[in-house]
This record gives C-alpha cells, structure tokens and sequence, in this order.
C-alpha cells in the first residue's frame, strides 16, 4: 500500500514514520526546501534559533512516537525540563517567577492572595478532570468514532458552569489577584486562542504544563525534526522537498493521489493532508471561502541577538498594561495592539547561563488583508516599546529576522498565517476540528494543528497517531 503526506511538518513526518512502521510504502511531499514546516530553525552571525516552537509539554507523547516505531527516544533526542516555567513581568513593575512544581507555586500564590491558593486548586481540578476524560477519548481517535456509553458517563462528572463555561469568567470567579488572573488568561494563546473567546475546557492546558512539566530540547527544538527526518529516510521513506502540491488527484470515488506543481503525479491509495486543512478545497479545486475571523492567532516574531540580557528565566512574559483592551483590538478590531504582551524565550544553555539569543512574539490577528511593510515596521515598535519598559532595548542590529502573519502565510501555506487552523472560540470549534479522515472523500485523511484533536506538538503528534490507525485500519478493513 502506498500513501502520499502532503506536507513535511511535524504532522506529516509523524505519520509517514508510523505508516511506515506498518509496512506502507510513503512519499513525502514538501512545499518548503527544508522539513519540519512551523517547526523551523534560522542561524545567522553564530546565532541558532528555533522560529516556532519554543516550549514542549507532554513530552510523554513524544517518547509514544518512537515507542511505535521500535525506537527509544533518548537514543535521538535530549528533553531537558525548563526551571522556573516563567518569570511574569507587569506593567507596573511587578513581576511574579512561576517556579516548577504544584507546591512551590501554591506558596507564591499564597504570598499574593492567600485566597486564591483554593482557587488555582479548583482551576487545576477543572483541568484535570478535562485532562483524563480526553486522554481516552478526544486526544485518542477521531471526532468520527462515538464514545463508548462509559466514556460518555464520565461526562456527566465535569462541573458545568465551570468547565463548560466561558475561559476568562471561569478564571476570574475563582481568582482575585489581578496579577495571577492574567497568567491564567495567557494560557488559552497556547492554541492561538483568546482567552475572552474560548471554553473554560481550555483550562486542561495549564493542568499539563502543571503535571507534565514544561520542556525545552537539547540543541533546539528542531533537533526533533532533524531526527524524524532522519529516521524517515533511514527507512526508506520518500522525503520530497521543493515539491509543492498544487492538486488532490481523484476519480468519482475516491482520492488516488496528488499532482505537483512541476506537473508531476504521485498515485497513491491514500492521501494525507499535513497542511493547513482549510487549504484542502483549493487541492480539490473547489471554492470556498475562508472566514478570517474563525482562524486562530497569528504572531509577529522578532529573533534577537542579546547584547545585554537581563532575562533570568527561559521563558520570560512582559504583559501588556491592560489584557483585556489588548485582546480586543486582536478579536473585536482585528489589529496588531498597540501595547502587546512580549513572550520571550531564551533558551538556557547551562542551567546559569542564557544564549545570547532570545526569540520574542507577540500574538497577531490573522487577517485576509496582506500585511505591509508599514504594518510590520509599526508592529515591531510596539513590541519595543513593551520591552523597553521593562529595561531591554533592542537597537536595528539586534533583530536579526522577523515573521510576521504575511510570512507565516506564504512559508507555511496556512491561509491568512493563522498558527493553529480553526480558533477554539466556542466550544463547538474548540472540539469539533477537521475529523482526521474525510467525510466526502475517501482515501483522503488530515493531520497536524489545525485538525483533530488540535494544535501544539504534541496534539499534533496524537493527531499523528490517530490518522496513521484510520489509514492503516481503512485499507486492511
Ligand atoms: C511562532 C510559533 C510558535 C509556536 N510555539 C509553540 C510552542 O511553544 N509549543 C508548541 O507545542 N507548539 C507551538 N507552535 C505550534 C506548532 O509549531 C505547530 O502546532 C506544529 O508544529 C504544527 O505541525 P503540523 O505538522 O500540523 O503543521 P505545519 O508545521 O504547518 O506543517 C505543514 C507543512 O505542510 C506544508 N504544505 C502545506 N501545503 C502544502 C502543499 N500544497 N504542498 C506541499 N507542502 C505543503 C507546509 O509548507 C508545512 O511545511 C508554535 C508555532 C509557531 C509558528
């Protein structure tokens, strides 16, 4: 059997090693010249950056992949936990560092309102509790498989107000202190998502960051794809890159293959879709039309040489003087804010001493309107200004590359640069993304961020797992 993965992201390499694994015959097909799709790497002047990804959770997930492919995953890459998560940085000067560990962050939570301590608690209970239901069911298998009657049971189990409810009013009941509210808030753009927006089921991301730990990999994060690649072609998968699909080939029944944009064809008994899934309609040459407004954020990403650091942590947050306003003009104005939230990673290269490099983003609306070279010249100064409160004055010569939505549209075929497909706005288009197999046409299957069960690396690579078993499990069937 053969199959043909459009696309050679984390997604797609996921899946063409685990086809693989199970005797298919697979051709990768990338766009780009490189591999690993949003999980990039850029050098300049000795500077090695990661362009996408900086923080890894669940790292259980990763180990899981090369577990199915007969590998240990210590023998290709190097997890290293990230201590503390965060140093958080506020407007007015205060700063709170997010140490690793429940107990550790109880007590500064304690420090700041003794209440809230109960608070966090009920907030990683709700998170939990989302957690376990969906690590057997929603993280598992396609949105086309019923629950079993038992899976369904457990349902009735999750608070509804607060599980159910909005994100942000479901943070604000249980916490008081402005200050921990906005870290609570910030974890919903974990999926691209606002936190005003999204259903309060989101609060499964800080629950995993909390049980599983926050990651970072030794020699960056694309030492990941550098490894998936090189497994792939060590097993003899095709990895095709400069090779563009420009077409879904198919006959009344079902998708046979794809044709390149040199005019090349692939047959294949199965096709999988690694690009955005919302691109999908052009590949089969239908139209429709894409709704800016139902796509999760985009970035502005600044990479920086740090000629005088003062960042204490790997992962540093400077917030904007008033979050809501700021998710306001991204959602309601569908603009870049005038005063955004800075996230900064500076990977550690010892456990004392940072690179001196650090990757800054800022979140961006995804919007059909190109963005110009004004736009990113005043978005950039709006990303100085923030850090320039906070004492980091970045000068012409420090910002060695920048992206921005127009750029991530264009490198990564995602419409309108959105990172993470569809937004989790409601809790419809939270749970309900691209099933991983098509409903209209058969022998054509979706994988990565922006179909089921979502976005982040490690959705992604369960998305992997569940679309490589209804590929496999369809043609055996
Ligand atoms: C700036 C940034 C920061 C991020 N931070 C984090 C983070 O800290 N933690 C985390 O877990 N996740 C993070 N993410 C998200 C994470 O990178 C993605 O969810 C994940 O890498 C997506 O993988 P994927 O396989 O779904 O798709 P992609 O990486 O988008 O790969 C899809 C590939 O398909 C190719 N393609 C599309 N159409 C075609 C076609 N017609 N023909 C051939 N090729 C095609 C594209 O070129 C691309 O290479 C971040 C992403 C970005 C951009």
């Amino acid at each position: 059997m053969k199959a043909v993965v459009i696309g050679g992201g984390l997604g797609g390499l996921a899946t063409a090693l685990r086809l693989r694994a199970r005797g298919w015959q697979v051709v990768v097909c990338e766009a780009n010249p490189t591999l690993g799709g949003k999980m990039n790497r850029f050098a300049r002047d000795c500077l090695v950056f990661d362009t996408g990804p900086s923080l890894i959770t669940m790292p259980h997930v990763f180990r899981e992949l090369y577990t199915a492919v007969g590998e240990h995953l210590e023998d290709h890459v190097s997890f290293m936990p990230v201590r503390p998560f965060a140093d958080y940085h506020f407007s007015s000067g205060a700063h709170v560092l997010c140490p690793a560990g429940i107990d550790e962050w109880r007590s500064v939570v304690g420090e700041l309102e003794p209440r809230d301590v109960r608070g966090v608690d009920r907030l990683y209970e709700v998170g939990r509790k989302v957690y376990e239901l969906s690590a057997r069911t929603f993280f598992r298998r396609s949105p086309l498989s019923p629950p079993s009657l038992r899976e369904l049971m457990a349902f009735r189990f999750l608070p509804l107000r607060d599980a159910w409810g909005n994100y942000a009013r479901t943070v604000e009941r249980h916490i008081r202190n402005p200050l921990l509210r906005m870290i609570y808030l910030r974890y919903a753009t974990y999926v691209g998502s606002s936190p005003y927006c999204c259903p309060a089921t989101l609060l499964v991301i800080p629950y995993i960051e909390q049980a599983f730990g926050a990651w970072h990999v030794q020699g960056g994060l694309y030492s990941i794809v550098e490894s998936l690649a090189r497994l792939a072609a060590d097993r003899g998968v095709e990895l095709r890159t400069s090779a563009r699909v420009a077409a879904i080939e198919r006959n009344p029944q079902r998708a046979t293959g794809v044709r390149l944009a040199d005019g090349n064809c692939i047959v294949a008994d199965a096709v999988v879709m690694n690009g955005d899934s919302a691109a999908t309609a052009e590949l089969l040459d239908r139209k429709v039309e894409i709704d800016a407004a139902s796509r999760s954020m985009s970035g502005v990403v600044l990479l920086c040489r740090a000629s005088q650091s003062n960042l204490r942590a790997h992962h540093t947050v400077f917030f904007s003087a008033d979050y809501a306003a700021e998710f306001d003009q991204l959602t309601v104005e569908r603009k870049f804010p005038e005063d955004p939230t800075v996230y900064i990673s500076a990977p550690r290269v010892t456990d004392e001493t940072a690179s001196s490099g650090f990757f800054a983003m800022a979140n961006a609306p995804a919007i059909a309107k190109p963005w110009s070279g004004r736009d990113v010249e005043l978005a950039i100064d709006a990303v100085r200004r923030r850090l320039d409160t906070a004492g980091i004055h970045l000068n012409g010569e420090d910002v060695l590359d920048v992206w921005h939505p127009g750029r991530f549209a264009q490198a990564y075929l995602a419409p309108y640069g959105s990172i993470y497909g569809a937004n989790s706005h409601g809790w419809r288009n939270a749970f309900l993304r691209t099933p991983n197999r098509s409903r209209d046409l058969r022998g054509l299957y979706f994988v990565g961020g922006s179909s089921h069960p979502g976005g982040g690396t490690p959705t992604v690579l369960l998305s992997a797992g569940i679309t490589a078993g209804l590929v496999d499990g369809d043609a055996r069937a």
